[in-house]
């Protein structure tokens, strides 16, 4: 019976999480396997963000007892810079994205939001402030403007063409029949991954954030749409406090800081040139990486 009504239990929580305009997150998160909620404290205020930096102090999360993910895990991104998240796949790095959206509680550590604790207000204030571009966002059955004011209570026309804009939406958005009344999605027009990606852009641009969470946002595009959607991320990234997860070395070069995550540990920290010099994991993940691109070096050649 339990193994019946344990599915149910989920949709229920995921359709009320989409009502609540976190779609985007369900995706991320694969939300189907997290079915545990975080209650608000009674009475809790909501956070007002003056500055809005980042602390990780001390935290030590898993999913199931018994089995840390991360262990003791202590950083702080100040407002307004740019910090990467890199690392082996299952070093916890998404996982720091969920416990800052607050889909769960650290076991032990806080985490702080503009200097708050974020179990100590409400979580809806917590996700406010941030804005999360996943590596794959979900389009809905439903024209454009919707898409991209989704999420964002009272968001209008000219918000969402604002946001569009600054997306880089427009050459697209110019292309289409119905501009912003064309349908998309499934049924509608099939946009690439390049472009779905500008859409969850401009989705977080309308409920403009001031922390940015980028989980491998453009690690699913070709290299040169890669590119392109990273010059779009870098302006919007201004201004804002960002983490930027990453696969590719390349992509997260330029941050402030870089933080190297392996088991759930920080075990490196600092610019990419400081990373390089100290001759640690980034260094050796960077040689590979770079190694990884020259052997695909001679097929261009050939191709060329
Ligand atoms: P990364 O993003 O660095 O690849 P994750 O943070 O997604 O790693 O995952 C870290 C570890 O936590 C992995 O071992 C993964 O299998 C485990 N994990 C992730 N999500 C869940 C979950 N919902 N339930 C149980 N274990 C999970
Ligand atoms: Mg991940």
């Amino acid at each position: 019976l339990i193994q019946l009504f344990r599915p149910l239990d989920v949709l229920g929580w995921v359709y009320r999480t989409i009502r609540q305009g976190l779609i985007d997150m369900a995706e991320m998160f694969r939300l189907i396997d997290t079915d545990i909620e975080v209650k608000d404290k009674p009475g809790a205020p909501a956070l007002i963000v003056r500055q809005p930096g980042v602390v990780f102090d001390n935290v030590v999360f898993g999913y199931d007892p018994g089995r840390t993910i991360l262990n003791g895990l202590s950083f702080e991104v100040p407002a307004g810079s740019t910090t990467a998240i890199v690392g082996p796949s299952g070093a916890g790095k998404s996982t720091i994205g969920r416990l800052l959206f607050r889909f769960y509680d650290p076991l032990s550590g806080r985490v702080l939001v503009g200097g708050e604790d974020i179990t100590q207000v409400t979580q809806e204030s917590v996700r406010a402030a941030i804005g999360i571009v996943p590596q794959d966002s979900v389009l809905f059955n439903e024209d454009l403007a919707y898409n991209i004011g989704y999420g964002a209570e009272g968001a209008d026309q000219a918000m969402i063409e604002r946001a569009a804009r600054d997306a880089a939406l427009t050459p697209l958005i110019d292309r289409l029949p119905d501009r912003f009344a064309t349908m998309v999605g499934e049924r509608g027009l099939k946009l690439s991954g390049g472009e779905k990606q500008r859409v969850a852009i401009a989705r977080t641009l309308v409920k403009n954030p001031p922390i940015l969470l980028l989980d491998e946002a453009t690690s699913a595009l070709d290299s040169r749409t890669e590119q392109e959607i990273l010059a779009t991320l870098r302006r919007i990234a201004e201004g804002r406090t960002t983490i930027a997860i990453a696969h590719r070395l390349s992509t997260i070069a330029d941050a402030d800081n870089i933080l190297v995550l392996d088991h759930g540990r920080l075990v490196e920290s600092g610019t990419h040139s400081a990373l390089l010099a100290s001759r640690g994991l980034y260094a050796e993940m960077w040689a590979r990486q770079a190694n990884e691109n020259r052997e695909e070096l001679p097929v261009a050649e050939v191709a060329g």
